[in-house]
């Protein structure tokens, strides 16, 4: 909601700094939505005029948008009959159909479209994607209802008795873990952060200097030396953070570490900028990096 009374329109999106829109995603996850949003407003402001694409091709060549949003958009805003295939809608349509294809397969989905093609409604085709997501998610959920659901005596699951078996879902989320080490350098009221490189999570947002890997705290403490120069003096250790992304189980320790104010100022500059607390709050972090500030007193 701040995200949309921030940008009402797309001219205003485009125009905004990419920290400023990353700050106000914080804390909704999946930031590559908010970094194609923002590329997207641009390339739709300054060479498509501020007129949005019309139809699901059109929209569908934008950054970040992929056959569900398409379909979504040109459906619900432009009337053009393309079907929604979302995980609820996934799990209606091969139950009711009786399709039996994997649905972790990418080429599956086209042969959910198609079959949904032949029977989306032509005159009010919005409507039909959000009540065939709506019905996936109420009444044909994973434990579905089918003593009150309104095709029980169609439905080719219910006849063969099939509703536990559909959808069929061979690969399962590959789920990696990464022990993150953070140095939070500090000289007691600035603190020294950087700028994520995009070829991680969290690109582009703002945290701390960080040794990866599930190290002892010697290693830890040497590779912090090579990294100084200079004396340091760790002021406090962190209890562990856990933190979950779709993709990757997170274990995190901070280890604050106190340097002179006269020496803060002459880091390297590849380790990082140097931010003061209410620098800081501006910034957009991940969450794990709220959690850590919250916990030592600042509140972003
Ligand atoms: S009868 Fe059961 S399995 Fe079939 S569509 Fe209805 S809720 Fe889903």
């Amino acid at each position: 909601m701040k995200f949309v009374e921030a940008y009402p329109t797309i001219d205003e999106l485009a125009s905004a700094e990419e920290r400023e829109v990353l700050r106000l995603w914080q804390g909704l996850g999946y930031y590559s939505r908010a970094r194609n949003l923002h590329t997207t407003a641009k390339y739709i402001s300054e060479t498509l005029n501020g007129v949005f694409p019309d139809s699901y091709e059109k929209i569908l060549d934008l950054k970040g948008v992929g056959p569900y949003t398409a379909a979504a958009i040109a459906s619900i805003c432009f009337n053009e009959p393309r079907p929604v295939v979302d995980g609820n809608v996934f799990r209606f349509a091969s139950r009711y159909f009786g399709i039996r294809e994997d649905i972790g397969k990418q080429k599956t989905r086209i042969i959910f479209e198609k079959r949904l093609s032949k029977v989306i409604s032509k005159t009010a085709p919005g409507l039909f994607n959000q009540a065939m997501m709506e019905y996936g998610s109420k009444v044909c959920s994973p434990s579905p209802q089918c003593g009150d659901c309104e095709f029980n005596l169609e439905c080719v699951a219910k006849k063969k008795g099939l509703q536990t078996r559909l959808p069929v879902k061979t690969k399962k989320t590959k789920v990696s873990d990464r022990f993150l080490n953070y140095l939070v350098f500090t000289d007691g009221s600035n603190f020294i952060m950087r700028r994520r490189s995009k070829n991680d999570v969290w690109a582009h947002l703002f945290d701390f200097n960080v040794i990866e890997g599930d190290l002892g705290k010697e290693e830890i403490f040497r590779k912090t030396r090579e990294m100084l120069d200079h004396d340091f003096l760790i002021e406090e250790e962190s209890q562990k953070f856990q933190h979950l992304l779709s993709h990757q189980r997170i274990s995190a320790v901070f280890y604050k570490i106190r340097i002179d104010s006269g020496q803060i100022k002459n880091v390297k500059s590849d380790i990082g900028e140097l931010f003061s607390v209410e620098e800081i709050v501006n910034l957009p972090k991940p969450k794990l990096i709220v959690n850590y500030l919250e916990q030592i007193g600042i509140k972003s």
